[in-house]
């Protein structure tokens, strides 16, 4: 078969350069050599290329607070850059909510920097233990276990309960962090169809006499295109084949169910879950991450946990911060109303235009085109307008489906809703997109 990096390479070691166009991040896994470094060699060459082309747009630096409207260092002219802010997933803006902002000041002062150690050794804080209540609270579980990242929470749970001779059965767009730790589990990784519940069916009937312990994980909420799981009908599968079952709330907490207590409260199952999983690194405003759970399981996993007790604990100012960021969510629920109106009303602007966007319902509203190259051009266009959204190219979305995320805040006004609309129209524009035959068939599906 033949090998696109090894093209890469040739292109390069023949011309002393690689037209990035032509290529995918994907191109670049694997090629066929003794030196683990050479497949660096065309890469370094595709992100030059890229660079050169300005169509880069990772890693823009912002040099003030990711509010609704950012400033960024222009990474072309390294002018600072007024930008309407949605690429971030700070869906109720609640890194500068004040409250919030007071008791990670507060906590900081009280505490200092850092926890200095393992939560088993001397990494646990009065704060760290009332923020585990806290979120055993507002989930509806027993109790609660923190990690230092929704990463480690993911991989540590996961490894944590499943062994060799058990089975993880997971959605084909789960996250990575789930992916990584099914893996590291020993236990045998089953996917079904996206959102299919007859593939997770006959993933569960072809399960059901080979394995022994088997366990179910949706994401609450799909972090590219924000689709929420068809929580009722996999508890079903669930129940019916003795399997237990694990949600990522990641993209859920703070900003579904009426209380934004995430996808159990939409559905009005709490209780039904088995294990719920969350980031703070999104709604609540800062880093780390938490299983909710029974308090038997909790208590398991505290000294299962690899990525729990041989990694440094979270710092208690977070913990404060966090905490604090739960109580607003409980003190201004019309936090949540005002995302989804504003998601509501771009949604609207944006499938008026005749783009092909997905359906609204959560922070996450994406664009999807159809080939790589313009989402490439158009990122450039767009930054330069002054709207910060992100690129999402191939492998993180199926190929020939590119599309741009944009994350709402519940701080967005009116006034940049319009502003990016009219961003992304002016661009579409430039591009012939709207034109397109392509796309007035696909806005009329
Ligand atoms: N799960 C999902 C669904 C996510 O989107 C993310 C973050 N992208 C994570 C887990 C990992 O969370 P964190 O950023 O806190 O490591």
């Amino acid at each position: 078969m033949r090998n696109k990096c090894a093209d890469a390479y040739q292109e390069v070691l023949s011309t002393g350069r690689l037209n990035s166009d032509n290529y995918t991040l994907a191109d670049f896994y694997t090629i066929d050599s003794d030196d683990i470094f050479t497949k660096t060699v065309p890469y370094y060459e595709y992100v030059k290329d890229y660079k050169e082309k300005k169509y880069y747009s990772y890693q823009r630096q912002l040099v003030s607070a990711c509010n609704h409207r950012v400033k960024v260092k222009d990474p072309w002219t390294g002018e600072i850059k007024e930008m309407i802010m949605m690429g971030s997933n700070n869906y109720l803006g609640l890194i500068t909510h004040p409250k919030v902002v007071e008791a990670g000041i507060n906590a900081y002062q009280r505490y200092g920097s850092g926890a200095s150690s393992a939560p088993l050794l001397s990494g646990t804080y009065d704060i760290t233990r009332e923020l585990e209540l806290k979120l055993a609270k507002f989930k509806g579980t027993e109790d609660a276990l923190v990690f230092s990242t929704g990463y480690s929470a993911n991989v540590g749970t996961i490894s944590a309960l499943l062994r060799p001779g058990d089975v993880a059965i997971i959605d084909k767009l789960d996250h990575a962090s789930i992916i990584d730790g099914c893996r590291l589990s020993g236990a045998d990784l089953r996917t079904f169809k996206h959102q299919d519940i007859d593939s997770l069916e006959k993933c569960l009937e072809t399960c059901k006499d080979k394995y022994k312990g088997k366990l179910i994980i949706v994401d609450g909420v799909y972090s590219m295109d924000g689709d929420i799981c068809p929580l009722p009908e996999i508890k079903k599968m669930s129940d019916k084949y003795d399997a237990r079952l694990m949600v990522d709330d990641a993209h859920a907490t703070g900003v579904i169910g009426l209380y934004g207590k995430g996808t159990a409260e939409y559905f009005n199952m709490e209780d039904h879950v088995d294990l719920i999983l969350g980031t703070f690194s999104k709604t609540l405003g800062a880093v780390g991450g938490f299983v909710a759970a029974s308090t038997k399981v909790i208590n398991y996993l505290r000294f299962y946990s690899r990525s729990y007790f041989f990694s440094a604990a979270l710092p208690p100012n977070i913990c404060a911060t966090v905490k604090a960021a739960i109580e607003v969510i409980e003190e201004q629920p019309e936090l949540i109303q005002q995302l989804h109106n504003n998601v509501e009303y771009l949604h609207s602007k944006l499938k008026n235009l005749g783009l092909r966007v997905t359906p609204p319902g959560t922070g996450i509203i994406t664009v999807i085109l159809n080939d790589e190259v313009t989402l490439r051009k158009m990122s450039k266009v767009i930054h330069e307008k002054g709207l910060f959204i992100n690129p999402l190219p191939f492998p993180s979305v199926p190929r020939g489906e590119p599309r741009f995320k944009l994350s709402l805040m519940a701080t967005h006004t009116q006034e940049a809703l319009d502003e990016a609309a009219n961003i992304f129209e002016e661009a579409c524009n430039e591009f012939d997109i709207i034109e397109s035959k392509v796309y007035a068939m696909l806005a009329s599906v």
